[in-house]
C-alpha cells in the first residue's frame, strides 16, 4: 500500500511526548487561512512510498518510541496510514499522535476514517482559525480539542492543552523544515523568510 508523502521527520521532540518520528502527507481539502504549511495542500503526486519502507525509515533512531501524522490531511490517506502504523506496531509498541482539520464527529461514520481513528492513542480535531490561536499547546488554535482516544497519553505530564509551544527548524541541504507547532512569532519569522526566499 502506498503513501503520497509530503515530508518526514525521523526524530523530534516538537510534536508530542517522547522521541516521536512525524510523517506529513500530502493534500488537504480545506485551505485554513494562516496554515503553516501551504505547500501540503495542493492535491498532487509528491513522494510515493509503500508503507512498509516507511516503517523501516521511521524506525531506524532505536529510541523513537511514537509516531505522529500530520500534513496535509492524514484522513484523506487514511487506509495507508492505518497500515503503516500497524506494520510499525508489529516490531515497536509505539504511540500514535495524529492531527485532523476534521471533527471526530464527521469522522466517526466513515469506515476508512474509524480504521486509522482505532489505532490513534491522541487525535487534535478540527480547522485551524488564525484569530483563534492563543499560542499555547500542541494545536494551532483553541477551537482545535484534544481527544484521549486511548488514554494512554494521558498521565504522561505532556500538556497539550496549553503546555509551552516548541518547534524545530532543520536544514537539509538548501531547503529547511518547520517541525513542531510554532510560537506565533515564530511562524511569522518563518512566513516572512518563505516570502523572501520565493
Ligand atoms: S487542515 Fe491543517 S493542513 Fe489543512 S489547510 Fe487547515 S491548517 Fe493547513
Amino acid at each position: 500500500m502506498m503513501l503520497n508523502v509530503a515530508e518526514t521527520c525521523g526524530a523530534t521532540r516538537a510534536l508530542g511526548p517522547g522521541l516521536r518520528a512525524v510523517v506529513w502527507v500530502q493534500g488537504c481539502p480545506f485551505h485554513c487561512r494562516g496554515c503553516i504549511a501551504p505547500d501540503w495542500i495542493p492535491d498532487r503526486p509528491a513522494r510515493h512510498v509503500d508503507v512498509a519502507d516507511l516503517a523501516d525509515e521511521l524506525l531506524t533512531d532505536p529510541d523513537v518510541e511514537g509516531f505522529t501524522f500530520s500534513g496535509g490531511e492524514p484522513m484523506e490517506q487514511a487506509p495507508a496510514l492505518a497500515a503503516l502504523i500497524r506494520t510499525a506496531r508489529e516490531r515497536r509498541a509505539l504511540s500514535l499522535i495524529c492531527f485532523t482539520g476534521y471533527k471526530l464527529e464527521e469522522l466517526s461514520a466513515e469506515p476508512e476514517a474509524k480504521a486509522l481513528l482505532s489505532e490513534v492513542d491522541v487525535l487534535i480535531d478540527g480547522r485551524y482559525v488564525e484569530t483563534k490561536n492563543d499560542d499555547r499547546g500542541l494545536r494551532g488554535s483553541s477551537n482545535q480539542r484534544i481527544h484521549h482516544l486511548s488514554g494512554r497519553l494521558q498521565d504522561t505530564g505532556f500538556h497539550f492543552d496549553d503546555g509551552p509551544r516548541r518547534a524545530e527548524i532543520r536544514l537539509r541541504g538548501d531547503e529547511a523544515l518547520m517541525v513542531g507547532v510554532p510560537p506565533r512569532a515564530v511562524a511569522a519569522e518563518w512566513h516572512a523568510l518563505g516570502e523572501e526566499c520565493a
